[in-house]
């Protein structure tokens, strides 16, 4: 007979899976401004299937994919789902997290119930046509993330993932530190390392917008491991002091600036010209801060419609921009003239592959990069976290929240 709910945090014996559990919820009549969005609710716990695990869920971190989810745009994640069949009419995120094997699905053979692991946020199909052709699985046309555009994420008292997602928990990491870094991790490691012949080498100068958020935290510290040069972008002294703590060479605070925004109409000679006023401005700066007239070899942007005209101008001749989100808005202006004549790059990335994933695990265990956690909330501040990032008033760096974890510091089953 199955017991059918526990609470948070009364541990049930190891392997035994309730019927129903603490989850919190997103539905489509809520979506909206995250503290409104997000709710407390009692749902089933879901199914294992074959090459799935469930995961009893210590602690979750927070990323700004919920955030989009709340407002239900750019996409209607539950409505989404809905047309492609599954039969939920709820979203529960949380794309990263820390906890334990509760039970396995047919076909699991490398992880046994009882192993602590750090979850990762991508799915694929691994029998997919592409990956089985050679694709990096996170190109597969089969590939989603979890927690996002999948349901039954970290933000509940069990999981639902792939036993792939699974990467063995460094011991020396509490369950919050080791929830709250991987996404933003990953996806700057996969960003700076992993679009080759334009990775970070020796010397590189790098400008990264919003040095003191997650992504900036966690491309602050790679940069500086690779020897290259970061000069991040932030918004007051707190987060200059932050960035420069990391190993950011200096920062550049973008209020000082107001050439935001799309480029003025090309026929537009005067907005034009403030336009350029405005962004050599900012060049300057950047040369200043480096210390030499040099241009980025690499942009990390994720900020979008507002920077991206600036990010292209400034990058060096034959170097990179590469983005993985558009915070600001995703209809943004390229001046194609400098993109060829300089033969720049604009390349997309999003999250990482396995090998991204195990990398900056081991950067992180090994003490070389800070997980950058800045806050641990409880289960009942999920929305609240999420509405701080949405309003830039979050901490620096990563955050996360107890899940079923009693309490923050390291402590086990
Ligand atoms: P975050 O912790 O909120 O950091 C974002 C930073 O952007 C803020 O700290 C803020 O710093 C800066 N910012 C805010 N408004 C800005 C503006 N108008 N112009 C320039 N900078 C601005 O969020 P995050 O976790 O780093 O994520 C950032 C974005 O990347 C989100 O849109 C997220 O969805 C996306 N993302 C994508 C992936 C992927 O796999 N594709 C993975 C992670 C994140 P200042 O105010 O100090 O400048």
């Amino acid at each position: 007979m199955r017991n059918d709910l526990f609470e948070l945090g009364d541990i049930p014996p190891l392997g035994t899976v309730p019927e129903r559990m603490y989850a919190s919820v997103i539905r489509r009549e809520r979506y909206g401004p995250p503290h409104q969005a997000f709710r407390t609710e009692v749902v089933d716990v879901p199914e294992v299937g074959r090459g799935q695990v469930l995961v009893y869920v210590m602690a979750a971190g927070i990323n700004y994919n919920n955030v989009w989810a709340s407002l239900g745009r750019p996409l209607d994640v539950i409505g989404t789902r809905l047309r492609q069949g599954e039969r939920e009419d709820f979203h529960i995120g949380g794309s990263e997290g820390s906890g334990v094997v509760w039970a396995v699905g047919e076909g699991v053979d490398q992880l046994a119930v009882g192993d602590e692991v750090i979850l990762s946020g991508a799915q694929w199909t691994e029998t997919a046509a592409d990956i089985r052709l050679g694709a990096d699985p996170m190109t597969s046309d089969s590939q989603s993330v979890w927690g996002y555009e999948r349901n039954f994420g970290s933000f509940a008292q069990f999981a639902l993932v792939d036993e792939y997602q699974c990467h063995p928990k460094p011991a020396g990491l509490t369950w919050e530190e080791a929830a709250c870094f991987l996404l933003t991790g990953a996806t700057a490691y996969r960003q700076l390392c992993g679009w080759a012949p334009h990775d970070v080498q020796p010397g590189d100068p790098v400008l990264i917008w919003g040095g003191a958020g997650g992504l900036g935290s966690m491309a602050i510290q790679i940069t500086r491991e690779r020897g290259g040069i970061p000069i991040a972008v932030v918004s007051d002294e707190e987060r200059a002091r932050y960035c420069e703590r990391l190993g950011a060479r200096g920062t550049i605070n973008r209020l000082d600036f107001d050439h935001w925004g799309r480029l003025p109409d090309i026929g537009d000679h005067e907005a034009m010209a403030r336009w350029t006023a405005g962004v050599r401005a900012f060049g300057r700066r950047f040369w200043e801060v480096l210390g030499e007239r040099r241009a980025p070899r690499l942009v990390l942007e994720h900020s979008g419609q507002d920077t991206i005209p600036t990010s292209m101008y400034l990058c060096d001749t034959a170097g990179m921009v590469v983005i993985c989100g558009g915070t600001t808005g995703y209809n943004a202006d390229v001046d194609l003239r400098y993109l060829w004549m300089r033969q720049k790059r604009l390349q997309g990335s999003h999250y990482a592959n396995l090998r991204q994933c195990r990398d900056i695990i081991h950067l992180v265990a090994g003490g070389r990069i800070d997980p950058c956690l800045s806050w641990t909330g409880g289960f009942e501040d999920i929305g609240k976290a999420h509405q701080l990032m949405s309003d830039n008033q979050h901490p620096q760096g990563n955050q996360a929240v107890l899940v079923n974890a009693p309490t923050t510091g390291l402590n086990t089953l």
